[in-house]
């Protein structure tokens, strides 16, 4: 199954992405943590990749391509969130002959987007939000005790970058699925994460025998 799931920063990709993985057994690949993963790595390109990240702009094509065409490789089974963000991604993927069996698509509002990102805390593999999911001891992850950071885009202006970026390319890529009859689920992201999940296994169960 290779499945893409499409939704602004903050939608809830991620959180939905990791429940699938569960539920399902999908791999989740998210290109922002490979991204980031890149810059841990001691490479010539680090800087370059660190100033499009913090302005909130997309890396160009000629990064983020040559990274997401190799981590593709031979997988049979995934989870994609956060490619594609452009047409020309999209269109890279077909000609790579990479078969999207199907496509998540999150709608969730402006105003609750800004607060999520605004206020989130990351660690390596769990989000916490001051206003909605405070860690029990401040800056300090609930199991590991790890220190909670702030990404480097999560403050105001890359946040309304990253949104415009979305807003400009998602219904591009939406039409560009439903002229190829991709299976398109729309879900208001505004739900609790119980039903969002609910909504998404159904789905995607019904699609299996398409598989
Ligand atoms: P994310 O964690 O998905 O918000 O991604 C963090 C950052 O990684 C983005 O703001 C971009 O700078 C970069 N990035 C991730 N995915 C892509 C992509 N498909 N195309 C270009 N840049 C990307």
């Amino acid at each position: 199954m290779k499945i893409i799931i499409l939704g602004a920063p903050g939608a809830g990709k991620g959180t939905q992405a990791d429940l699938i993985n569960k539920l399902l057994a999908i791999e989740h690949i998210s290109t922002g943590e490979i991204v980031r993963k890149e810059l841990l790595k001691q490479n010539e390109s680090i800087n370059k990749i660190n100033d499009y990240i913090k302005n909130g702009l997309l890396l160009p094509d000629d990064i983020i391509l040559n990274l997401i065409g190799n981590y593709l490789k031979n997988k049979k089974n995934f989870l994609l969130d956060g490619f594609p963000r452009t047409l020309d991604q999209a269109i890279f993927l077909l000609k790579a002959n990479v078969n999207i069996n199907c496509i998540i698509n999150i709608n969730t509002e402006e105003n609750i987007i800004i607060k999520r990102l605004k206020y989130r805390l990351i660690n390596t593999n769990k989000n916490y939000n001051i206003l909605f999911k405070k860690p029990k001891i401040k800056n300090n992850d609930d199991k590991t005790g790890e220190k909670l950071k702030k990404r480097s885009d999560d403050v105001l202006l890359p946040i309304q970058k990253r949104l415009n970026m979305y807003i400009k390319n998602n219904t591009v890529i939406l039409d560009f699925y439903k002229k190829n009859n991709i299976p398109i689920l729309n879900i208001n992201g505004n739900e609790t994460i119980k039903t969002i999940s609910y909504k998404i296994n159904l789905f995607i169960k019904n699609h299996e025998k398409n598989f």
